[in-house]
């Protein structure tokens, strides 16, 4: 049985570096891969201990034990808020190993057993903790592994509290009670459990990582157009929603005279000022090039119109330190507006870019609302 647990986590290990070879950045899988094989270490020299038992065969049994589990605890907290998994697995694999360490040298084998156990609860506690704080990425699946963790960790303070029942303080072989035997069917169980949750886990997440991506603008941080239409095409805009459409001035030239990087930082920093001006629920899009589109909803023109000359005041008051003297750039918008009938998202954006059109016409570095009325 125990010989198959080690070669069951083999395997795991084996699976976890083979997906982290395919993922890279997520680093978090290299120490649990380093965990579980730590672990194998501890299953195979317990089995060693269990045939033939001896001082130095429990001290490295035990040693395994704290530092696999340690490694599974700085996974977590690596999966969970990108922590380096260094520290918290040192000193949780440290203190365990100083507790044992004097009373197995002063022949406490079961006492020192005793600190084992309940350091592996305390561990697999935590471990179990980590998962259930950061539930609100996923939650069943986060809060069936802190219960995995914790049932595992459970099944080790049994066998704790088996051998201080017994008082079993000095025992020279492995511990035989029914303790031991539900410790082992938990292991196996969680082995397999939390090995298909954690990979499921991560593969949920770089699916989600990867739809956020393909609906962000990588250098503004703004939604794209994508991720525009595919968030107000089906929604009708009704009089008090409005879409304010931008536009650098002269952008062309900024690139042509201070190259295209200061054009990037200059677009970074016109999406920066705007979203600094946006109220919660309103969204910014980089439609393309120098362009961008605002979608405010509740909002009358008046507002609207306060809210657009901030924006286009605070970016025409900015300057850029460049090597080739301070930048300072303006930028034109157009304001349309849905109707009682519910528009369609092109429609207000048409309307919006006749009215921006109209700012351009007229002598740039202003805003025009639906391209009839003069606003600034
Ligand atoms: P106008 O005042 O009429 O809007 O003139 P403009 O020069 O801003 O407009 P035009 O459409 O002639 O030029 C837009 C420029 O934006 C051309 C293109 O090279 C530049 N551009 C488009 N995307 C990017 C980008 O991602 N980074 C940089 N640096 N430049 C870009
Ligand atoms: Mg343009
Ligand atoms: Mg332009």
């Amino acid at each position: 049985m125990l010989l198959a647990i080690g070669f069951s986590g083999v395997c795991l290990s084996v699976t976890l570096l083979g997906v982290w070879t395919s993922t890279r950045r997520d680093s978090f899988l290299l120490t649990w891969a380093a965990g579980v094989m730590l672990l194998v270490g501890h299953v195979l020299a317990y089995w060693a201990y269990a045939q033939t038992p001896s001082i130095l065969l429990l001290a490295g049994l035990m040693a395994f034990l704290a530092a696999g589990l340690a490694g599974l605890y700085g996974a977590a907290r690596q999966f969970c808020g990108g922590h380096s998994p260094l520290r918290p697995a040192l000193a949780g694999s440290g203190t365990i190993v100083a507790l044992e360490t004097p009373l197995l040298i002063s022949g406490y084998d079961g006492a020192a057993m005793m600190v084992e156990n309940f350091g592996a609860f305390a561990i697999l506690c935590m471990t179990a903790w980590v998962y259930y704080r950061h539930r609100a990425d996923a939650p069943v699946p986060m809060i069936a592994l802190a219960a995995m963790y914790t049932a595992c960790g459970i099944s080790f303070a049994l066998c704790g509290m088996m051998l201080v029942l017994d008082r079993q303080w000095i025992i020279g072989h492995a511990p035989k009670n029914w303790a031991e035997d539900f410790s082992i069917m938990a292991a196996v169980a969680s082995m397999t459990g939390i090995g298909a949750l954690s990979l499921a886990l991560n593969q949920a997440r770089n699916a989600a990582r990867h739809r956020a991506a393909a609906l962000t603008d990588s250098l503004t941080g703004a939604m794209n157009r994508r991720a525009l239409f595919s968030r107000y095409e089906a929604c009708p805009f009704g009089p008090f929603t409005a879409i304010v459409m931008f536009d650098l001035d002269h952008f062309k030239s900024i690139n042509d005279t201070y190259g295209h990087a200061t054009g990037d930082r200059v677009l970074s920093n016109f999406a920066e000022v705007a979203s600094r001006h946006l109220r919660a629920g309103d969204d910014i899009a980089r439609l393309g090039g120098e362009e961008f589109a605002v979608v405010l909803p509740r909002i009358t023109e008046e507002q609207a119109q306060a809210l657009a000359r901030r924006i286009c005041e605070e970016f025409a008051a900015m300057t850029l330190a460049t090597e080739s003297g301070p930048l300072s750039c303006t930028v034109s918008a157009g304001i349309g507006f849905g109707d009682a009938g519910g528009a369609g998202l092109e429609d207000v954006l048409h309307r919006a870019d006749t009215a921006l059109y109209a700012a351009k016409r007229n002598g740039r570095n202003r805003i025009e609302y639906e391209a009839l009325r003069l606003v600034g």
